[in-house]
């Protein structure tokens, strides 16, 4: 009989996760059998435009379709699900996860039109065995979003121990207290291989408890009895939510929602027990004007300045059912996700222009962090003691600090590795080194189209947004190679009208004179006459305006 224990490595493939905070996704692998934890996005950063969402690249999973037996997924936020729709339509395989993450997945796969997809609820402390090689224990943990688990996964080598997001709070809104009791169970068993997120190591204590959040919430609504109160949050935290409908419900206010996200949320998250909400507290967005301040709150989107959210709109006074002023009380519950500071400064400018009162301070207690600070990461290591770690969830700097953390704390370096996205992690039950890495990268989602905007798109995006567009059509006659027109049309190049068409008159002038060098009725190929309508016209706008608009030459002949 074979003994696959003695031959073969479990291998660990990360296809996003590891060096940025988003796109999370894993594959482990043991001999023909691979199963993936969690399928998400990242939102594309500033040079990237014109681009929606960004997803792994999952060549290494198609170039071995036959082995994946399935997806487990630890939570429900996007950068753990978002790229399910995309990669399942090439990838049907079964998925497991909690019933909120599910209900957000099955909102995603309707939305995008993809059918036929096993979607199989695990209660926590639940298991599922996935092929021959794989058993998947679900446990509860702390986060920002309802139904979130870590894993732990049993293999023919050992058992590995994956974190998902976490933190440790004791008093959660909804009782059900991270599941410290079973992850010590597995520790003390033995772990051979634990995963653990970073977002928050440089942190030093602990994470504040969601409740305390609560709490403030209750003290600003006291000081604030006449006044109409606006909260802005995450759609997906729903606890937050809860404490703010309690909290309404005892000042008798009732609650409206804004926002297309946070009114899908809440309609998914009422219907399946998740959020606790009395109907007769709701009122609807367009009828608000029957309700007096002192008796409502809007819970909205745009906690992070998002241009199109409700709540910017509200504060560029752009939200036709909302005006915003002088008895209004605006709280912003979360901290901007860095990158995103300055939109949500201007929302806050703009807030206070209309003359509403803004609570956004984190002095305020209005939010709490959804990750593990260095205590509980500390906690954590200490409960489940693995013989081998790899530190997840973070860009490099966090993933470095949290491996010397582990060390602090007694393990060596040659049992921690730090891996990038492509890596391919080889584990024994006595070892760990890194393979050779697989093909990744990530894929570019624009509107409905995967991975077809390649990086020369990208470049004239860039191009395009920054320096404008000309347009040169030249009309040439085929039989004797004369031109017969130039029209040239500029977008986005200068500010005025009058700017603008000098310099089209001139750019014009410049092609008519280098046009007449050429023997048009001798070109056989119009790319070489392409490139000097570029060169000339390149030339003279850099000249005159220290600026290269991206150019397009076409050639009408007739
Ligand atoms: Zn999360
Ligand atoms: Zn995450």
């Amino acid at each position: 009989m074979r003994n696959y224990i003695n031959e073969s490595a479990l291998k660990v493939v990360f296809l996003g996760g590891v060096g940025e905070i988003g796109k999370n996704m894993t594959a482990f692998e043991y001999e023909d059998e691979i199963i993936i934890v969690d399928c998400g996005t990242t939102f594309p950063s500033a040079d990237l435009p014109g681009i929606d969402l960004v997803i792994p690249d999952i060549t290494y999973l198609l170039a071995n379709k036959d082995k994946v037996k399935g997806i487990v997924l630890t939570h429900g936020h996007e950068d753990h699900i978002g790229g399910l729709p995309y990669i399942l339509k090439d990838l049907n395989v079964p998925v497991y996860g909690s019933k909120l993450t599910l209900s957000l997945v099955d909102a995603k796969l309707r939305e995008q039109k993809v059918e036929g997809v096993a979607l199989n609820v695990v209660k926590s402390k639940g298991s599922v065995e996935l092929g021959k090689y794989f058993k998947v224990e679900f446990v509860r943990v702390s986060h920002s979003i309802a139904g979130s688990y870590a894993l732990a996964i049993t293999t023919p080598l050992g058992v590995i121990f994956h974190t998902g997001d976490f933190k440790v709070d004791f008093t959660p809104i909804d009782g059900n207290v991270i599941d410290l009791k079973r992850i010590s169970e597995i520790g003390s068993k033995g772990v051979l291989l634990m995963l653990a997120e970073s977002t928050n190591i440089e942190r030093a204590g602990s994470s504040l408890s969601e409740a305390r959040v609560g709490e403030s919430f209750a003290h600003i609504f006291n000081e604030n009895q006449d006044r109409r109160i606006f909260i802005a949050t995450f759609a997906s935290n729903i606890h937050r939510l809860q404490q703010i409908i309690d909290v309404a419900k005892k000042h008798k206010r009732k609650v409206a929602f804004a926002g297309r996200s946070m009114v899908n949320i809440v309609e998914l998250a009422t219907r399946i027990g998740e959020l606790k909400l009395d109907k007769n507290m709701v009122v609807d967005i367009d009828l608000i004007k029957n309700v007096e301040d002192k008796n409502l709150v809007i819970i909205t989107t745009g906690s992070q300045g998002e241009p199109m959210s409700a709540l910017t709109r509200i504060a560029n006074g752009e939200f036709d059912k909302i005006q915003i002023g002088y008895n209004d009380t605006v709280i912003i519950s979360a901290t901007p996700i860095p990158g995103n500071e300055r939109m949500v400064y201007n929302v806050i400018n703009n807030l206070y222009r209309h003359g509403a009162k803004v609570i956004y301070e984190s002095l305020n207690e209005i939010h709490a962090s959804g990750h593990a600070c260095q205590e509980e990461v500390k906690l954590i290591h200490s409960l489940i003691c693995p013989k081998f770690f790899i530190p997840v969830h973070g860009e490099r700097r966090h993933l470095q600090k949290h491996a010397e953390l582990a060390m602090k704390m007694g393990m060596l370096s040659s049992q921690i590795i730090l891996a990038d996205i492509g890596s391919k992690v080889e584990v024994t039950k006595t070892s760990i080194r890194l393979g050779e890495s697989v093909p990744s990268g990530c894929l570019l989602v624009d509107g409905l189209g995967v991975g077809d905007v390649g990086s020369s798109v990208l470049r004239d995006r860039k191009h395009l947004s920054e320096d404008g567009l000309f347009v040169a059509v030249i009309g040439v006659n085929s039989l004797n190679g004369e031109v017969f027109g130039i029209d040239i049309t500029s977008r986005g190049f200068m500010y005025t009208k009058e700017e603008s068409e000098k310099i089209v008159e001139e750019a014009k002038e410049v092609l008519k004179i280098a046009l007449s060098k050429i023997d048009l009725k001798a070109v056989g190929d119009w790319g070489s006459v392409k490139n000097t309508v570029r060169k000339e016209l390149k030339n003279l706008f850099i000249k005159r305006t220290k600026r290269d608009p991206l150019i397009i030459p076409v050639i009408l002949e007739n």
